[in-house]
C-alpha cells in the first residue's frame, strides 16, 4: 500500500489527485512572488515552490536570497493560504524553515549528503527528496532510507534527470524510475521536467509522460518573464505557457 503523503486538510501526494507543484527557480523578491502567487493562487495550484538558498554551480552566481527569501516566501504563503516548498542546504537553516516551509527539498546535489539527509530523519515535515544527477535508483533509495531509520517516513521522490552523454537536453530524464520507484518502496514520485528537460518547449510532453506512467504529481517553473528570471529561465515557463499546460493535461 502507498504511504499517501498530508501536506494539508485534504492535500496529499500520492492520493487519487495528480499534483501540480509550481513556482519560479528562485525567489528574486516580493513583488515577483506575489505576482507569481496571485497568478497560481486563481488557477487553483495548492503547493509553490521557490527557492531562497540556491545550490549553483558557478559560485559567482546569484544564490538566492537566502532567509530573506524564506520570509517572502511566508508572506505569500499567507497572503494566499498555500504550501510552500523549498530547498535546504544546510542544516542550521532547519529551525527557520520549520516555522515557514512545509516541504524540505532536497536537491540533486544534497541527495548523498548524509548528514544532511540524518538531520532530515529527526523532523516531522515531508522531504522531497531529489534524485542526484549521477545517482543509480538503489543509491537514491539508499538515501531514502537514512531519513526514514531517523524516524521521518514522510517522503517523496523526485525524478529530476539524470547526467549522460547527450546534453541536447540538460538532463535526461529516467522516467522509468515512476514505476520502479512504485514498486520497490511505498512512497510516491513527482517529477521534475524543467530540470529534467532544461527546455521550455519539452516541459508539456514530459508532464504527459509523468501523467501516463503514474506519477503522483509534477513540479515546474514558472516564471512571469523567464527571459529576465535569475535562475533557470530556458526552462521556465511563462503565465500563459502554464496554463495551457494544465488546460491541456486536465482536459
Ligand atoms: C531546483 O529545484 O531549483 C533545483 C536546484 O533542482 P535540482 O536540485 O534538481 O538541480
Ligand atoms: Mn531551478
Amino acid at each position: 500500500m502507498e504511504n499517501k503523503i498530508k501536506i494539508d486538510e485534504d492535500l496529499y501526494i500520492g492520493g487519487e489527485e495528480f499534483i501540480f507543484i509550481a513556482g519560479p527557480c528562485a525567489v528574486e523578491n516580493l513583488e515577483q512572488i506575489d505576482e507569481i502567487g496571485a497568478f497560481l493562487y486563481k488557477l487553483g495550484i495548492k503547493i509553490l515552490r521557490g527557492g531562497a538558498f540556491k545550490p549553483r554551480t558557478d559560485p559567482k552566481s546569484f544564490q538566492g536570497l537566502g532567509i530573506e527569501g524564506i520570509e517572502i516566501l511566508k508572506k505569500i504563503k499567507e497572503k494566499y493560504n498555500f504550501k510552500i516548498i523549498s530547498e535546504i542546504m544546510d542544516p542550521r537553516d532547519i529551525e527557520i524553515f520549520h516555522d515557514y516551509i512545509d516541504i524540505f527539498q532536497i536537491g540533486s546535489r544534497n541527495m548523498y549528503n548524509y548528514s544532511l539527509l540524518k538531520e532530515m530523519g529527526k523532523i516531522d515535515k515531508p522531504i522531497l527528496l531529489k534524485r542526484g544527477m549521477s545517482a543509480t535508483i538503489e543509491e537514491w533509495i539508499k538515501a531514502a532510507e537514512y531519513i526514514e531509520i531517523g524516524g521521518n517516513n514522510n517522503i517523496i521522490f523526485c525524478e529530476r534527470g539524470i547526467r549522460s552523454f547527450d546534453n541536447y537536453t540538460r538532463n535526461m530524464l529516467d522516467l522509468m524510475s515512476v514505476p520502479i520507484i512504485k514498486e520497490k518502496t511505498n512512497y510516491p514520485i513527482i517529477v521534475d521536467p524543467s530540470h529534467g528537460t532544461g527546455r521550455r518547449e519539452l516541459i508539456l510532453p514530459a508532464t504527459k509522460a509523468a501523467l501516463a506512467l503514474e506519477a503522483d504529481g509534477v513540479m515546474i517553473e514558472v516564471h512571469p518573464n523567464p527571459e529576465e528570471a535569475l535562475s533557470d529561465g530556458q526552462q521556465s515557463l511563462n503565465f500563459n505557457e502554464f496554463k495551457e499546460l494544465l488546460l491541456e493535461i486536465n482536459n
